[in-house]
């Protein structure tokens, strides 16, 4: 099977409009961006034993390229459109390439987004995805922009993924039905896209958690010097009861790969926030408050507040 075969076999399709005029085939893809839009850009890269286990499934190796591809793209509130797929792989394993590839579409068609390039070639297993978006002008949520007294809020339950990782590698032992759902979540993440487009209208600033809530909340509050205090008790309340408290609060708070949206909203939002929230969203969570001092706090209720370490994954140190 070489390149071209295999880009036909694969990976191009018939495009369906979304402001493809050309896709796969050419020397590059032309695209209408619709006026009045600002496009956005984001790349990420997995790379095999890095971003993912060694034995992880062809399948959930693709949904989780494009899904935190599309996960940036939520926490500017933005729309996904168009993504390129620059695939390395040692061989050209029919069987492999099938999976990926139907994982890679089925989650492109759930996300209304259409493959438009890329690039194929042989080496170790990596894969880099593209992603387009667009944000009507001037209303991409950035990182920048809580303010003081602003409530900090996440969707979902972060913390889950990094329980699935510990109990594929054997550093925990949950029960069956829990462990299964932690490594669902850790495979399968859903990029919370349509939750980020609402938020849209509420957030002052945003970012999704993809290296851990403390970590990538540092990012939020460092882009204006602010500081949090973090309630324990909603944190607690984010992940199933029968795991042990510490073994919940230390995944919620420093566990990555959740995909989840951490954003501040104005006091005075969110009783809208609340009643407009769709039942078909994630759900949201109020979990703390922004401060004027910097540093991150935990207020438990019945003691002091105690200051919470910074850790999270780097991939640098
Ligand atoms: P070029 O030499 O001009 O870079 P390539 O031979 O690399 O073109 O690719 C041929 C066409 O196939 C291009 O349109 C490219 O975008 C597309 N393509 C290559 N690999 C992939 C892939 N893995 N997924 C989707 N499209 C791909
Ligand atoms: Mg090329």
């Amino acid at each position: 099977l070489d390149e071209f075969s295999l880009i036909n076999k694969f990976f191009a399709r018939p495009h369906d409009g979304n402001g493809v005029s050309l896709g796969i085939g050419d020397d590059t893809a032309i695209i209408q961006v619709p006026p009045g839009e600002d496009l956005l850009v984001t790349t990420d890269t997995l790379v095999s034993g890095v971003h993912f286990p060694e034995a992880t499934s062809a399948a959930a190796i693709a949904h989780k390229a494009l899904a935190v591809n599309l996960s940036d793209i939520a926490a500017m509130g933005g729309i996904p459109h168009w993504f390129t797929l620059a695939l390395t792989v040692p061989a050209a394993d029919e069987n492999w390439l099938s999976d990926f590839a139907a994982a890679i579409h089925r989650l492109a068609d759930q996300a209304a987004v259409s493959l438009v390039g890329g690039d194929t070639t042989r080496g170790d297993l990596s894969i880099t995805i593209t992603l387009l978006g667009t944000v009507p002008r001037d209303r991409g949520v950035k990182r920048r922009g809580a303010e003081p007294g602003d409530l900090l809020m996440v969707t979902g339950s972060p913390g889950l993924a990094s329980l699935g990782l510990d109990c594929i590698t054997g550093n925990t032992v949950l029960d069956s039905a829990i462990s299964a759902a932690c490594v669902d979540k850790l495979e399968y993440p859903e990029p919370r896209i349509a939750e980020g487009r609402a938020l849209r209208e509420y957030a002052t600033s945003m970012i999704d958690i993809s290296d851990g809530l403390v970590q990538d909340l540092s990012h939020l509050l460092e882009a204006d010097k602010l500081g949090a205090i973090l309630d324990k008790n909603a944190l607690l309340s984010l992940v199933d009861r029968q795991i042990a408290e510490d073994q919940r609060l230390d995944a919620t708070l420093y566990g990555g790969d959740d995909y989840e949206l951490l954003f501040t909203v104005p006091a005075t939002h969110y009783t809208k926030l609340n009643s407009s929230w769709k039942k078909d969203f994630a759900p949201v969570t109020r979990i703390g408050e922004i401060t004027s001092t910097d540093g991150v706090l935990l207020a438990s209720g019945d003691s002091d507040l105690v200051p919470v370490n910074q850790r999270g994954y780097r991939h640098f140190i």
